[in-house]
């Protein structure tokens, strides 16, 4: 156990730790916008820089490790006026198109400069500008707003063990970008839109059709595999806009491309919502309870000239675990057989 002081606090910390997780392990908020809990330090957005005495220099929090009896200064008049500069600098050839962007409202970014009243920038100049866009089916990469953080690049890399983006080229010119600069072509989790910090990454699903006013956030579990993810359904006027996942649930706020971008078929207008019977070769529509009863009298009638073990029972890896529960039990229980199984996955 490692003991600091931090803003005039005492806190401890494990041997191992950097000086922003000691900080945040105490509550101390230190801004940052490369950093993610998940991912490896890099050190790149400059934005959590701390005094520490001893050493002249603001040094980076999130790759300086906690040392027994350190002295830290999170929040002084030269730190702030770097932390503004820096933002000031990273603002200089971002769009600012706020009015118009599908993250604005939930942007690490925009949260800084408000935070630190940037209004106008005295180094604005030179943009980057990218004429195409990538045409790919899932992700917006609206790569103006992207602020070389690295995020995406680590997650895909450490998280996703796929490595389908990194940094090409260097200074002004230095981008993110799939190998030579095809369209992205991967396995499209969005684990990489998950932690993106601005809008420089979005699901194309999303666009134009809402922000956060009006927006419920509903919690459920992903219907498509047995794994049962934690997600997040942004819903607004009855129907799911967008999709997320809370990192602070079991699956960290990782899903696979289809809990995060196969959600259209729950509005499509193909999906059957009500019970059809088959009458005299054509399907008709009916209630919940005739279809009820007209099932348990067929399953009734088999078990009773074949026994019940010409009853096999199916169901779905869409199905949630407690319902599968259910099934198997009705299965057994009810119709008395143990030929049940399940699809394992799609
Ligand atoms: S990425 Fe953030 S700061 Fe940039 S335009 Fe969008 S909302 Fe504004
Ligand atoms: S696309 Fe987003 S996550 Fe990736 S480097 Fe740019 S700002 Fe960071
Ligand atoms: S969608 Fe997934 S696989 Fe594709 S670049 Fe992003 S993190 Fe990598």
């Amino acid at each position: 156990m490692l003991n600091l002081t931090i803003n005039g606090r005492s806190v401890t910390a494990d041997e191992g730790m950097t000086v922003l997780e000691a900080a945040s392990r105490a509550g101390i908020a230190i801004p940052t916008l490369c950093h993610h809990p998940k991912l490896s330090p890099f050190g790149g957005c400059r934005l959590c820089i701390v005094e520490i005495e001893g050493i002249p220099r603001a040094v980076t929090s999130c790759t300086t490790p906690a040392a027994d009896g350190m002295v830290v200064s999170t929040s002084t008049p030269r730190i702030e006026d770097i932390r503004k500069t820096i933002l000031e600098l990273l603002l200089s050839d971002h769009p600012n198109d706020c009015m118009v962007c599908e993250v604005a409202g939930q942007c690490t970014l925009q949260d800084l400069a408000y935070q630190y009243g940037i209004r106008e920038n005295p180094y604005s100049g030179e943009r980057r500008t990218y004429e195409t866009r990538d045409g790919n089916p899932f992700i917006e990469r609206d790569m103006e707003k992207c602020i070389l953080c690295s995020r995406c690049i680590k997650v895909c890399e450490e998280v996703q063990g796929v490595g389908a983006i990194d940094f090409a080229y260097r200074g002004f010119k230095a981008k993110v970008c799939p190998p030579f600069e095809h369209d992205l072509n991967c396995e499209f989790c969005g684990q990489c839109v998950q932690v993106c910090p601005t809008g420089a990454l979005t699901g194309k699903s999303w666009s134009q059709k809402g922000r956060q006013r009006g927006v419920r956030k509903v919690d459920t579990t992903c219907t498509y595999c047995g794994t049962g993810c934690n997600i997040s359904l942004y819903v607004k006027n009855n129907e799911i806009i967008r999709v997320g996942s809370d990192a602070g649930k079991w699956n960290e706020g990782w899903l696979c491309v289809k809990g995060r971008f196969a959600y259209g078929f729950v509005n499509s207008p193909d999906r059957l919502t009500k019970p059809l019977i088959k009458k005299k070769g054509k399907f008709e529509e009916v209630s919940w309870d005739e279809a009820l009863d007209y099932t348990a009298s067929k399953l009734k009638q088999i078990i009773k000239k074949h026994k019940p073990d010409s009853v096999g029972g199916l169901s779905s890896a869409r199905c949630t675990n407690e319902d599968n529960y259910l099934f198997q039990k009705l299965i057994r229980a009810a119709v008395g057989t143990n030929n049940v199984d399940h699809c394992a996955r799609l």
